[in-house]
């Protein structure tokens, strides 16, 4: 089961004040999965530690705006791990193959590195579930964006919700996780593309609905550093709202319960989870 979870990327959009666009990592043992591949997968160029002892990364992209796959262009410079698989929805919500998006943007005139040339794996992701080491993903298809896009839910761990306008069907979804990562684009004040995507009074809503009282707010809006105001908007409708920073470890929104201590298998209780480090 994924411990771990490491923000890459926590902006949506472009890379400004410090935030670079959607990635996230997620680690169980020896494999990892890296949900989008903004420019946050730069990121890893600068702590490679996070990567160390990985044999085995799943990229999974919920969707193919630029902001989600542009650092699919950096893979090269990190090395690929022993086995590398990038997983997209070309099929499932696009109509023809992840390669043949993935190719015209990894290819000349736009890239000299294509992802075939470095032993990385692009295959589709299939119907609605993707068996990985470590977690079973669920696939929801979001229509309330652009172009469609996908929720994933990690067991009962973590749920993921990015680049949708408010869907209220994200709640049932979601509904059994311990984590939701919703997007946060606007305070509900000051609408902005609400046509595609979600403020993060709607974040809470979802969480709320959801009886999830640990959300994570992602894909930030790039237009301003100050987001304080977001994370009372969802505050005031969760126990716990954060909001996602470049680089934070938030492992512990994924952690089971503070004061419900895990049994070992032999019935000692096992250590208390490892409290919020931000
Ligand atoms: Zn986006």
């Amino acid at each position: 089961m994924h411990e771990t979870l490491i923000i890459l990327g926590s902006g949506g959009w472009f890379p400004a004040f410090g935030r670079q666009t959607a990635s996230a990592l997620l680690r169980d043992g020896d494999s990892a999965v890296m949900i989008d591949a903004g420019t946050g997968v730069g990121r890893l160029i600068e702590r490679p530690e996070l990567l160390e002892g990985i044999q085995r990364l799943d990229i999974i992209l919920t969707h193919f705006h630029l902001d989600h796959v542009a650092g699919l262009a950096y893979l090269p410079a990190l090395g690929v791990c022993e086995q590398t698989t990038v997983w997209g929805p070309g099929r499932l919500l696009y109509g023809a193959s992840t390669s043949e998006f993935l190719a015209r943007v990894s290819n000349e005139p736009f890239h000299p590195v294509p992802l075939e040339a470095q032993e990385i794996d692009v295959r589709d992701l299939p119907g609605d579930e993707l068996e990985l080491p470590g977690a079973r993903v669920e696939l929801r298809r979001q229509e309330r964006h652009s172009a469609p896009s996908l929720g994933l839910r990690f067991g009962d761990t973590l749920a993921w919700v990015t680049d949708t306008a408010y869907d209220k069907d994200s709640a049932a979804f979601a509904s059994g996780c311990r984590m939701l990562a919703h997007e946060a684009w606007f305070p509900d004040a000051r609408p902005r593309n609400a046509d595609i995507h979600s403020s993060s009074a709607q974040a809470g809503q979802i969480a709320a609905a959801a009886g999830i009282e640990r959300l994570l707010l992602i894909h930030l809006p790039p237009f301003t550093a100050l987001q304080h105001e977001l994370l009372l908007e969802a505050g005031a409708r969760v126990p716990r709202a954060l909001l996602a920073e470049d680089g934070a470890d938030v492992s512990a929104l994924m952690a089971p319960e503070a004061g419900v201590r895990p049994t070992a298998p032999d019935g000692d209780a096992a250590p208390a989870p490892v409290p919020a480090r931000r």
